[in-house]
């Protein structure tokens, strides 16, 4: 008989439950402004006293409820918003759980003061614990107001573990930023102790993030949006020289919810790959919407994180957007060429936005190189706009190749001119776009606003590096047939180990046989590489592969990417003629980051005319 077990009170179990939808004052900021945006408020103000912990106001004039609502509102899994299975899979509210009410005046003193608009007079609740301590009817315009008085009074441990007033008050005011940002349509005020620390009209998503960090900051921003048809990414992203110090300024949402997501996160800090210094986080501000059937967000009381679908498609697509984004822009970190003094810094405004980059049908329709250089078409004979060279059509030029020789340099010299001469209608300007190469190493070219200094391996290594990993996720690789295949004899490991990686490598664009004993026959190299030393590379790509396994952990086939980049690429010292100078930029701008080699070292310096101005000590 003396049972030792009991079902609890629903007053301790509330307060039990409570704890994991209001763990601060913050939390129950964030539950009440939800409830105020589900209610399609056009103004809400947040009042905070001590930080929450006396008091936090949240009044709104959205739809409001009636009477009978209000009573049941408090009640645990009470909610207008679901009441499915079904619309559990699909969920456009933020609220949805129907405890946060319930919670809060669990473990706080609330009162509460609504009308709907077809009503007279509203409702005043007065509620503790599980308690209605006052009913009665008010005047009030249409919306709702709850007032939270002393939080966790009744919950002592809880009070105890709440950091300073300060932290406390920080975790409110980015929960209110956060929601500011997202609901730009929305008016919101919101004050501490009196003092007004937000204070936002109606605007526009870009007129809100101006208001919220200051313009001085929107500038560092590029604003962004692409969609597509099962998710869409819009939002802002800091120019690499902006970046912060700390992963505080990212603002993640995902249908306008805001959440956290270490995928997410990631795959914008890999788009930025190595144009942040060490230690540095951009700042970013992003919105995905995503059917909502695909998401999950019940993965926790708090609703901060949420589960995706498809986790490598989002992981994928925001990469390879903001990648493009940063691209697109033509980003890349300032050279200094003065020490401690930062120069040539990139001030030009940004010029050209997705969607608008001028390309005629005729440029779309083949692969040839003629259809590149002439889309390159420079009015003038010898300056480059570099925006020119980013806004041709990629895949065209991507899928001719970089040097369309055999072994014989002077043809192959030739053919490409003849090419340029059969297709461009700007054949003599190609001659004349002012580019050269110094010491066998460097190219140097003039660009609209000033001169382009390349690094051809490093050039070379970025084309070869996308275009590997590209093949590598199934795009099919260009083969050029050798004249004469080459026998090329390994030793007994590395022919081992040239077998297991052939299927990579012939993803890569190599054709080869493997004979037994030691020896294989290359038929058939890529054909971004230059003929002419076909065995010499396969050699030091897998010695280059061994020593990346030695060191690190790479995957084989990011492994395979990196050492076939750097030892198939043309180096140092190699002579280039104007042909392949200018299809090796051509491709070069082609890529999606061109500005950093797979190893993270520059391939690119810019001078403009005002550093060397400057540097002569010209002041026009
Ligand atoms: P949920 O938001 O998950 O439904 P809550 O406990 O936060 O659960 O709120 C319970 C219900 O109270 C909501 O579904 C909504 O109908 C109503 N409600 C709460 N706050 C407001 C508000 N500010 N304006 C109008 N209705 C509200
Ligand atoms: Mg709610």
């Amino acid at each position: 008989m003396g049972a030792k077990i009991h079902i609890m009170q629903p007053e301790l179990a509330n307060r039990i439950a409570a704890g994991e939808v209001v763990q601060r004052p913050s939390s129950a900021v964030k539950e009440l402004v939800e409830n105020s945006l589900d209610a399609g408020a056009p103004k809400i103000t947040v009042i905070v006293k001590d930080a929450g912990r006396s008091l936090i106001q949240v009044v709104d004039n959205g739809d409001g409820m009636a009477e009978d609502d209000a009573l049941l509102a408090f009640r645990r899994h009470a909610t207008s918003k679901i009441s499915s299975a079904q619309d559990l899979e699909n969920i456009r509210t933020l609220g949805f759980r129907g405890e946060a009410l319930a919670s809060i005046s669990a473990v706080a003193q609330v009162e509460l003061k609504t009308r709907i608009a077809a009503d007279d007079v509203g409702t005043l609740l007065r509620i503790e614990g599980d308690t209605v301590k006052e009913h009665s009817k008010t005047a009030l315009e249409r919306g709702t107001t709850i007032i939270v008085r002393n939080l966790f009074y009744n919950t002592p441990a809880r009070r105890q573990f709440l950091k300073t007033d300060h932290t406390e008050l920080k975790s409110i005011t980015d929960v209110v930023t956060r929601m500011a940002i997202a609901y730009p349509e929305v008016e919101w005020l919101y004050t501490s102790n009196d003092e007004v620390l937000l204070d936002l009209r109606k605007k526009s998503m870009e007129g809100r993030v101006a208001d919220v960090f200051g313009e001085r900051q929107f500038e560092s921003l590029i604003r962004f949006n692409e969609k597509t048809e099962f998710m869409s990414v819009e939002g802002f992203i800091c120019k690499p020289d902006f970046a912060r110090k700390s992963r505080v300024d990212q603002f993640l949402y995902l249908n306008r919810r805001s959440i956290v997501s270490r995928m997410i996160q990631h795959a914008v800090f890999q788009a930025y790959e190595h144009l942040l210094e060490k230690g540095s986080f951009p700042f970013f501000i992003l919105n995905l919407t995503i059917d909502p059937r695909k998401v999950d967000v019940n993965v926790h009381p708090s609703k901060l994180e949420v589960k995706f679908e498809n986790e490598s498609n989002v992981y994928r697509f925001v990469l390879s957007v903001v990648r493009r984004v940063l691209a697109e822009h033509d980003l890349f970190p300032a050279v200094a060429f003065t020490s401690g003094e930062a120069t040539s810094r990139r001030d030009e405004p940004l010029r050209f936005e997705r969607g608008n980059i001028p390309m005629t049908e005729s440029q779309d329709v083949s692969g040839s190189a003629g259809s590149i250089l002439s889309a390159t078409a420079l009015e003038s004979a010898t300056a480059v706009d570099i925006d020119e060279l980013f806004a041709r059509k990629r895949e065209d030029i991507a899928r001719t190749p970089i040097f369309p020789t055999r072994d014989d340099p002077t043809e192959a010299k030739s053919r490409v001119l003849q090419h340029v001469t059969q297709t461009s209608p700007m054949d003599s300007s190609q001659q004349g776009r002012a580019i050269w190469q110094t010491h066998n190493k460097y190219i140097l070219s003039q660009i609209r606003t000033g001169l382009m200094i390349v690094d051809q391996h490093a050039a070379h290594e970025r084309i070869l590096y996308e275009r590997a990993v590209a093949n590598f996720e199934n795009n099919l690789p260009f083969t050029q047939q050798l004249l004469f295949p080459q026998t090329v004899e390994l030793s007994a490991s590395d022919y081992g180990l040239a077998k297991e990686l052939q299927p990579y490598f012939e993803k890569l664009g190599f054709a080869m046989k493997l004979f037994g004993k030691n020896t294989l026959v290359i038929e058939g190299i890529p054909a971004d590489v230059r003929v002419g030393s076909e065995q010499r590379i396969l050699q030091d790509v897998l010695d280059g592969y061994k020593n990346n396994e030695y060191n690190s952990t790479m995957d084989a086939r990011d492994n395979l990417a990196k050492s076939f980049s750097c030892k198939a690429a043309i180096k140092a010292g190699d002579r280039l003629n104007t042909a392949e100078m200018i299809s090796l930029i051509d491709h070069l701008f082609a890529t999606q980051i061109p500005y950093v080699c797979p190893h993270g070292r520059p391939v690119v310096v810019k001078i403009s005319i005002e550093e060397l101005d400057r540097r002569f000590g010209r002041t026009s």
